[in-house]
């Protein structure tokens, strides 16, 4: 087995599509590492890039220029073995409505050229909670369902990554964070992640590296924890018994007052919590209740885009 470091590694990758007279760059420059074994976030608005880039991992679309590694392997070297290395689930539910779980399962084992003592249909049924179903038509599941099976088929020839285009768009709440739980199960495991995603919050809660990408480029790429740390203004509120006058040391916080509640801003990396209550406790305030808010990834992406050009 090839020993390596990134589970993608794309060097320099330009894409431009060709319609008619007009020409898109939909790839510009475009680099990215992702580390074995992490969770990692491939964010962007519509038109980003990124289904190209997915899309040129599975062979679909050819790049222009530029190098790409998967799992060590090149893939204009070797794209047959690069293509066994990765399992991609798409965004689109094409899914063959005359099969049954099963069938679609052994079908995919077949192409893959998996003999039958190998196969492990039922083990990856049972774990994206499809065993049940294993004979029901797919035109019969619902759309959660059908979700599921296209993550099942992507991991039949146990791919040493997986990558999720949109895993739970128009999925409700509840199979969200089942998905979500079954793909941190996949990633614990030993299988390398890479989402794309319009929920930040699916971002936020997943992944521990995130490249964000606007007009075909990389415009910052950084651990999750690096990117909420970007915004660095938290905002406090206390809430009293009665009004209160706002000490002299408060003013250079922002101060705002509604009834009975007063709210602070305040720079995380200057500023420490402790020392704004010091200074109510010096001037014997007492308060009922205290509440934060921190920036979250999508406070950071959206200041990200904005100040790339965009509205
Ligand atoms: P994303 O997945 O981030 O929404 P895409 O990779 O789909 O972005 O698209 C990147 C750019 O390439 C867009 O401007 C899109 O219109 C263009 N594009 C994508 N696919 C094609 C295609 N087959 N032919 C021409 N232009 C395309």
């Amino acid at each position: 087995m090839t020993d390596y470091i990134y589970s993608i590694e794309a060097k320099n990758v330009n894409k431009t599509y060709k319609r008619k007279n007009l020409e898109v760059n939909a790839l510009e420059n475009f680099n990215i590492k992702i580390k074995k074994g992490s969770i990692h976030g491939l964010l962007g608005p519509n038109g980003a890039g990124k289904s190209t880039f997915i899309n040129i991992l599975g062979g679909l679309v050819k790049k222009n220029k530029g190098n790409i590694n998967i799992c060590g392997i090149d893939i204009d070297k070797n794209q047959k073995l690069s293509k066994f290395k990765i399992g991609i689930v798409p965004q689109e539910l094409n899914i063959d409505p005359f099969f049954t779980p099963f069938e679609l399962l052994e079908l995919q084992a077949g192409l893959y050229g998996i003999p039958k003592k190998n196969r492990k249909t039922e083990e990856i049924l049972d774990n994206v909670g499809l065993l049940d179903n294993k004979n029901a038509y797919a035109r019969t599941l619902s759309g959660g369902m059908r979700r599921r099976l296209l993550v099942a088929k992507a991991l039949v020839h146990s791919p040493e990554m997986l990558i999720l285009d949109e895993p739970t768009a128009g999925v409700d709440v509840e199979l969200r964070s089942m998905l979500w739980n079954y793909i941190r199960d996949i990633n614990n495991q030993g299988t390398t992640i890479c989402l794309t995603t319009h929920y930040l919050e699916e971002a936020e809660k997943l992944c521990e590296n995130i490249t964000i990408l606007d007009k075909g480029q990389v415009i910052k790429n950084d651990s999750k924890i690096n990117l909420l740390n970007i915004i660095s203004t938290k905002t406090v509120s206390f809430d009293f018994e009665s009004k209160q006058e706002i000490p002299i040391e408060l003013l250079q916080f922002n101060p705002k007052v509604e009834k009975n509640r007063l709210t602070l801003s305040y720079d995380k990396s200057k500023v420490s919590l402790s020392s704004i209550i010091n200074i109510l406790n010096k001037h014997n305030i007492v308060f009922l209740e205290m509440s934060t808010y921190e920036s979250n990834l999508e406070n950071v992406f959206t200041k990200l885009i904005s100040s790339n050009g965009n509205n």
